[in-house]
């Protein structure tokens, strides 16, 4: 039994576990994937945080709110604003080298203006903010003795009374499923990334910890909120660094008329890309007016694999992109202490709905609130267990998933799976991506439904335990189908636009009955949704 147990390795989870354990709690991590292969290493801008002289939190509240079009939470902006340089300064004086103005051995820190906002306020590591934060966060929660449960996968939280007891996980290595018990548990899973084709997607970015919560009756909040990346490579899951942007990159069609520029907002943006991407043979032009030496230093990680993927040069030559899915702005609904309704159950990161990002989220503030909601979460479920006594394990969930994993083990899998995800990522993307209406939505609702059924025929297609990568891909796709569930009903209800989503048949924001967060749990019946006012 630990204290505090965290699910999922990513930069959230790092740091959740770290603000636990420096509260004297016992901390394990349980991650399906090594931490350092966590998909936080892929960020490549950096974090928001009012640095700089002239710069101030309020604006930095302000230009988040500004974006998230009338749906932030005025209080969690105003607390992870606030607290945006401290966090910085703590990564800083935890290891993170980021640039400094005036080179390496500068003592300020340098900062990136990123798109939405006033002023140069991205903190960064060259284009490798994530993989730097990672590692390091790494390093440091081996330094404080965090247990560390790697390649588990959680399969299912253990509840009872109404109260987390631990979750069932299981072992890859052996294929046996286990209870890993916690007198207080933290969600960092990350986003749902594979719901959608395109998409920025990596193999575990499947929403399990959002579909865990769901499933367990936790509510989900803001999940209508869909965002895409403007510049991903075609054919790619690459995103091009917003550092691009911040130095000059423009998008153009192959006849050199700009596009989306003149847009203020980020639906209307990305929307604007879309359409030419779509005019255009599918991809729209990037370029900038960088030179070789920035393409070397300053993009040196995304330059280079630019180039093995595409062979192309990105100092001299455009790019072809379009955009793709990239965050989902909701999750598992928390307090401003990353609580969930579930007693004991705490959520953190790109799987947590905290209400910082509103309608639509600025760059930069992602990571920023990985690393906010990730500390407030570890402190407030360290506190959990400190006033908490061993609770009695909740076996019900372990039987459950022992049985569903042996029924699995012998029924077909293979290619129905593959072809059943690869159906739902263009169903999603076709019907409830960029623009959304309400006969689309309704046959997405329906045929999500009827793949729900099918996937309960399908099974992991072979008895193998250790690493049977069938039974992941099952169990992979059950979460899929359950997050995308909430994000299709949550999209059907929302009859207005408003930041990133966007419903052809309603398209003006309509603040007179649409502001509101809606919260969406699972039911028997279905998807079952309410409506909370900003901040309740
Ligand atoms: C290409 C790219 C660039 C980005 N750049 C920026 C940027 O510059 N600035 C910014 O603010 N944001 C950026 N983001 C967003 C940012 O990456 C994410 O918001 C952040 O990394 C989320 O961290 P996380 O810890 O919540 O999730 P993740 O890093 O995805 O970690 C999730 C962890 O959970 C584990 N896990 C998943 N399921 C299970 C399970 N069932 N059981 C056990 N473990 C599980 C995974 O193995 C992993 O360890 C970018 C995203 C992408 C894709």
């Amino acid at each position: 039994m630990h204290d505090v147990l965290v699910v999922g390795g990513g930069i959230a989870g790092l740091r959740a576990a770290l603000a636990a354990s420096s509260r004297g709690a016992e901390v394990a991590i349980a991650s399906r994937s090594h931490p350092t292969r966590s998909y936080s290493v892929a960020i490549q801008d950096g974090l928001n945080a009012a640095l700089l002289p002239g710069d101030a939190w309020e604006a930095h509240a302000a230009d988040t709110s500004a974006w998230g079009d009338g749906l932030c939470v005025p209080e969690v902006v105003e607390a992870v604003c606030r607290s945006a340089p401290e966090l910085v300064r703590e990564l800083d004086q935890l290891g993170v080298p980021f640039n400094r103005s005036g080179g390496r051995n500068g003592t300020a820190l340098a900062c990136l203006k990123l798109r939405g906002a006033r002023t140069a306020r991205a903190a960064y590591v060259d284009d490798m903010a994530g993989l730097v934060l990672t590692q390091t966060l790494y390093e440091q929660a081996v330094r404080a003795g965090i247990t560390f449960y790697e390649e588990w996968t959680a399969t299912s939280l253990a509840v009872g009374d109404g109260a987390c007891t631990g979750v069932v996980a299981l072992e890859q290595a052996t294929g046996e499923l286990q209870l890993l018990g916690a007198k207080a548990v933290v969600l960092a899973t990350g986003g749902p990334r594979r719901l959608y084709e395109p998409s920025t997607a990596s193999l575990h970015c499947t929403g399990d910890g959002i579909a865990m919560a769901y499933r367990a009756g936790a509510p989900l909040v803001d999940m209508e909120f869909v965002q895409y990346h403007p510049a991903v490579l075609k054919g790619q899951r690459m995103a091009i660094t917003e550092i691009a942007w911040a130095h000059g990159a423009a998008l153009a069609t192959a006849g050199g008329t700009g596009v989306g520029e003149d847009d203020p907002g980020p639906g209307a943006f990305l929307r604007a890309i879309g359409q030419a991407a779509v005019a255009n043979g599918g991809h729209v032009e990037l370029s900038g007016t960088w030179d070789a030496d920035q393409a070397k230093g300053l993009f040196y990680n995304t330059s280079y694999r630019v180039k093995q993927l595409t062979g192309l040069d990105m100092a001299k030559e455009p790019l072809p992109v379009r955009p793709a899915m990239h965050r989902l702005l909701g999750g598992v609904a928390v307090d401003a202490g990353g609580a969930t309704s579930i007693e004991g159950l705490y959520a953190a990161g790109e799987c947590a709905g905290t209400g910082f990002h509103g309608a639509a989220g600025l760059d930069g503030n992602f990571l920023l609130s990985a690393v906010s909601s990730g500390r407030a979460a570890g402190l407030a479920a360290a506190d959990h267990a400190s006033s908490t006594k061993e609770p009695d394990a909740a076996g019900g969930a372990l039987d459950r998933d022992r049985t569903r994993v042996a029924e699995a083990l012998r029924r077909p899998g293979g290619e129905p799976l593959a072809a059943m995800r690869r159906e739902l990522g263009g169903l999603m993307h076709a019907h409830v991506g960029m623009v959304r209406e309400a006969v689309g939505l309704q046959e997405a609702a329906q045929r999500i439904a009827e793949m729900k059924e099918t996937h309960g025929s399908l099974g992991a297609g072979s008895e193998g335990r250790d690493y049977n990568f069938g039974l992941a891909h099952y169990l992979d796709l059950g979460s899929l189908l359950d997050v995308a569930e909430a994000v299709v009903a949550s999209a059907h209800a929302r009859e207005e636009s408003r930041g990133v989503h966007f419903r052809s048949d309603h398209a003006a924001r309509d603040d007179a009955r649409w502001s509101v967060h809606q919260l969406v749990s699972a039911s028997e019946a279905g998807p079952v949704l309410r409506e909370s006012p900003p901040g309740a």
